[in-house]
């Protein structure tokens, strides 16, 4: 396996470091002050050509790696998680789903625009009563002519009243369990269909969090994702592309916790000399850096298979689940090396340590990763190759 970076992928880290120095660190209290995701930034972020990193060329997308879709999850991380969380749904749960599921027809007409920034999109999984346990869904979707009849609600969705696009899951047939669950593409403007913000979270207060309603919603038969009963498998492949860039963007978040706590090490003196000298702030340091080194390579390794085609269900579970935990660990540790001022605004580590926080719990908690990776080591659990496995890189024109 090569980790060896290429130099677009150089140029590319540059300019996504570049982009969120100037734009994004300058900005982020107003935009968490005011809870407001900010549309301008995301159309900037498209005209750079972020929006389909590793879409091919002629589906709109720049034909990069999976793995500068990581660099760019990294960078944006650094800076804050909501844009990363957004690009994580966009391009993680949506585009790539409809890369890897997609019908010709559906990739021209969603893939394309979404891979260019000209729409956004998104993806519906979660219920009320449904999280960990996805079968435990509601929604229902009935056929009725050349339409799907759609009824029920999804919840905590990512930009649920920004996107333009979604990927929800329906039962059409609930007596089949998991096999009766089917995916459907959704456009905010059919009737039928609203959407609400969560308000008061705890943490990526610059993001739009929310609720979905379905009410009576007509949506076309030609926007069946896969066949009907493919929908549960549908939606864990699109997780396997959703935590990769979590993954990726829990790297940034360590890296913007060490670097704030590098320099408050160098500035803070207590007992006469730089708290940086000190040996418990220094095995403070020294964890956030191994956590950093680790997570990078589980991702980098989880980039690699995707170039190769290969599934990687495991890889990244591990990869999600040990980058985020040592995010939210490293962040805790920031806090405590600024100390009291840590617990203020007046740094950013206390945004960091409520922005890492939901990364533990979304696309699979630390206890679903858990388990699954018990099950993995003890033969409980074992992975087939899918009928639809993403496209190698690079990609076929
Ligand atoms: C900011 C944010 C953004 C999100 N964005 C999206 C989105 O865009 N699209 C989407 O579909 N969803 C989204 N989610 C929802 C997220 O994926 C779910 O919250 C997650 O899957 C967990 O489900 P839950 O919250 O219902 O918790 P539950 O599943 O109810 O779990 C509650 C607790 O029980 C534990 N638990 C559950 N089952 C087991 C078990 N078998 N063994 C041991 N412990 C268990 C869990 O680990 C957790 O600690 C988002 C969530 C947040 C916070």
């Amino acid at each position: 396996m090569n980790f060896e970076f290429q130099e677009e992928h150089q140029l590319l880290r540059k300019t996504v470091r570049q982009f969120v120095d100037q734009e994004i660190i300058p900005n982020i209290a107003k935009w968490e002050e005011q809870g407001a995701f900010d549309k301008n930034v995301w159309k900037r972020l498209a005209d750079l050509g972020l929006m389909g990193v590793c879409v091919p060329e002629k589906y709109g997308g720049s034909g990069m790696d999976y793995n500068s879709l990581a660099i760019v999850c990294e960078e944006l991380e650094r800076g804050d998680t909501a844009f990363r969380t957004a690009v994580s749904v966009h391009t993680g749960l949506n585009s790539m789903t409809l890369m890897q599921w997609g019908t010709e027809q559906q990739k021209q007409r969603y893939l394309t625009p979404q891979a260019k920034g000209e729409k956004i999109g998104a993806f519906g999984l979660t219920e009320p009563g449904a999280g960990s346990d996805v079968a435990a869904m509601s929604t229902v979707a009935v056929r009725d002519g050349d339409d799907y009849v759609l009824n029920g609600q999804k919840t905590w969705i990512s930009l649920c009243d920004i996107a333009d696009h979604f990927i929800v899951f329906a039962y059409t047939d609930k007596s089949k369990k998991h096999h009766g669950i089917s995916a459907f593409i959704v456009e905010r403007t059919m009737t039928g269909f609203s959407s609400k913000a969560i308000k008061g979270k705890y943490g990526i207060k610059s993001g739009n969090t929310g609720e979905l309603f379905f009410d009576q919603m007509r949506v076309p038969k030609e926007n069946l994702l896969g066949e009907e009963g493919e929908g549960f498998k549908i939606a864990m492949s699109s997780l396997d592309n959703g935590r990769f860039t979590v993954a990726a963007g829990a790297v940034g978040l360590s890296l913007a916790c060490l670097e704030a706590s590098v320099k408050y090490c160098h500035e803070r003196e207590t007992f006469g000399k730089e708290i940086g000298q000190h040996q418990l702030v220094q095995q403070m340091i020294a964890k956030m850096e191994a956590g950093l080194q680790m997570s990078r390579l589980l991702v980098y390794r989880v980039g690699e298979l995707k170039n190769k085609g290969v599934r990687n269900t495991r890889e990244t579970s591990l990869a999600k689940w040990q980058a985020c935990d040592f995010a939210n660990k490293a962040a805790d540790d920031a806090v405590q090396i600024h100390g009291a001022y840590g617990y203020s605004d007046e740094y950013p580590v206390a945004r960091y340590l409520r922005n890492s926080k939901a990364p533990v719990i979304y696309e699979g908690t630390r206890e679903i990763h858990t388990i699954m990776q018990a099950e993995y080591v003890l033969g409980y659990r074992e992975d087939k190759v899918l009928s639809q496995m993403l496209p190698k890189w690079p990609f076929e024109e």
